[in-house]
């Protein structure tokens, strides 16, 4: 069993065992958070989604103030999980605001000199984000906005435990699948398209690039080879080159080989490049591996490749290229559009930063306020429709998920949105924030019968304000 140990702390109330069943990833609570309930220290072994393991310690009612509600042994047990902590989750009401018990909780924290995130619980309630922006006062460097009771942005709290793990030697040969997520810094490309179109021109233009630094790899899938490149302080791995350069087989096979060979390779990648030819413009095959990259989620760069030829043959090719690559793939108006000449090394600069944005953009986070400042009035004033027809109140809106970006809208009832409305929500997003390069996801959820019916108990701003 790991050693390493991430203990749930908090004042009693605000989640905790919600919280601990949640990263248990359990439904039912296997205890009851009652407050000043008097129960010693819960530790679990818990699992990552790689199947890396940590320990998992519930302090119960974490109260340094409540003298009376938590006995002192409590308390101390409480106090001492924290310092043989490796990272503590320090879990507050989000609808309540920031309490003294919160403050004494971090301070404790503080002082055991560990390494400590904010678990910003309950922003599913009415006052959830504003609590969540509160949060960030408690002066530790991340918030996470969670709703335990409804799972939303406990992926990502995830993420930031493992994150924070080490990578055990072994696990890091037997699960070569998960090396993504040891090594955030490394960014998978799968360069994509139909023969001849010059995909092995463009990994050896990258690779031949002066300042590159180049090594091989073995790659995920059996007898392949990846290729690592160093550029602008950035790690790309170039999936499958070999098969990329091993162009026999497919140049003989039909077309529908390459096609397959490209879901391999994009279901290995963060980011897509689809390189087509200048002179002919993507065709329906290009249009199909495109949507499969926007359907799994995947950074897409579009390359149009051999300019040198294009360019004279096309008078205004420019302003012409891009016509038809957003005509026939329209559902990807988010990917950038690079044209290069493999062959003269025209361009080829700019493929590798535009993937570099692409990452980068499939990994951004909105914050809950934020994303409530730029969308709930909206969504308020137009209430989304779905898809057959009838109006969703939307009580607040989180993003749920990165790579890609996914947002969740909380609403009296679970309908999916009709096609326009998610349009018309995601560009809302992307003009809040830069999204270049990566599809968005948008779902509905629809609020729990039992959160519905408490919510006349949600305290009123008033009342938060007189605490
Ligand atoms: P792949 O099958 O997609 O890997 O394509 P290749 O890289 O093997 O290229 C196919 C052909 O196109 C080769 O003859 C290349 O020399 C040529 N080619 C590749 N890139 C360019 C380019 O930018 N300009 C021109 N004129 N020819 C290119």
């Amino acid at each position: 069993m790991s050693s390493f140990r991430v203990v749930v702390a908090g004042r009693p109330n605000v989640g905790k065992s919600a919280l601990f069943n949640r990263l248990l990833r359990r439904r039912r609570s296997l205890v009851h958070d009652l407050p000043g309930m008097t129960r010693d220290v819960l530790e679990v072994e818990a699992k990552l989604p790689d199947g890396r393991s940590y320990r998992l310690l519930d302090t119960g009612g974490f109260d340094p103030e409540g003298k009376e509600k938590i006995p002192a042994a409590v308390r101390e047990k409480a106090v001492q999980s924290i310092r043989h902590a490796d990272l503590v989750l320090l879990v507050v009401d989000a609808s309540a605001g920031v309490l003294p018990g919160d403050r004494a909780t971090a301070r404790a924290a503080r002082e055991a000199g560990v390494e400590t995130v904010v678990v910003a619980n309950k922003i599913d309630r009415r006052e959830g984000s504003e609590g969540e922006v509160e949060a960030w006062e408690l002066g530790f460097p991340e918030v996470y906005g969670v709703s335990a009771e409804h799972g939303i942005g406990v992926d990502e709290l995830i993420d930031a435990i493992a994150a924070r793990m080490p990578r055990s030697p072994v696990e890091e040969s037997a699960e070569p699948a998960d090396e993504q997520t040891g090594r955030p810094s490394e960014i998978a490309l799968a360069v994509v398209g139909r023969p001849n179109v010059g995909k092995s021109s463009l990994v050896n233009a990258l690779v031949g690039e002066e300042r590159a630094i180049v090594s091989e790899a073995p790659g995920t899938t059996r007898d392949s080879v990846d290729v690592l490149l160093k550029r602008g302080g950035k790690t790309f791995r170039l999936v499958d080159t070999a098969g990329i350069r091993r162009k026999a087989k497919t140049e003989r096979g039909p077309e529908v080989l390459s096609v397959v060979q490209a879901r391999k390779r994009i279901e290995e990648c963060d980011v897509a490049l689809l390189v087509f030819d200048a002179a002919e413009g993507p065709t329906a095959q290009d249009a199909a591996v495109a949507s499969y990259a926007h359907e799994s989620g995947k950074g897409l760069v579009l390359v149009a490749n051999k300019w040198d030829i294009a360019s004279p043959a096309f008078a205004e090719a420019s302003g012409e290229i891009e016509a038809a690559v957003r005509e026939r793939i329209p559902f990807a108006g988010y990917a950038e559009l690079v044209r290069v000449s493999a062959r003269t090394g025209r361009g080829i600069g700019r493929a590798l930063p535009a993937a570099a944005r692409a990452a980068e953009n499939r990994r951004r986070r909105i914050s809950t306020g934020e994303l409530n400042r730029v969308l709930g009035r909206r969504l308020r004033d137009a209430p989304p429709r779905t898809a057959r027809g009838s109006r969703l109140r939307a009580y607040y809106v989180a993003q749920t998920g990165v790579a890609p970006p996914t947002f969740t809208l909380v609403c009296n009832r679970e309908e999916p949105l009709h096609f326009s409305e998610s349009r018309r929500i995601e560009n809302i997003l992307r003009e809040a924030a830069d999204f270049t390069g990566s599809p968005i996801r948008i779902s509905v959820r629809g609020r729990s019968r039992e959160r519905a019916s408490s919510k006349s108990k949600v305290r009123s701003p008033k009342a938060r304000g007189s605490r």
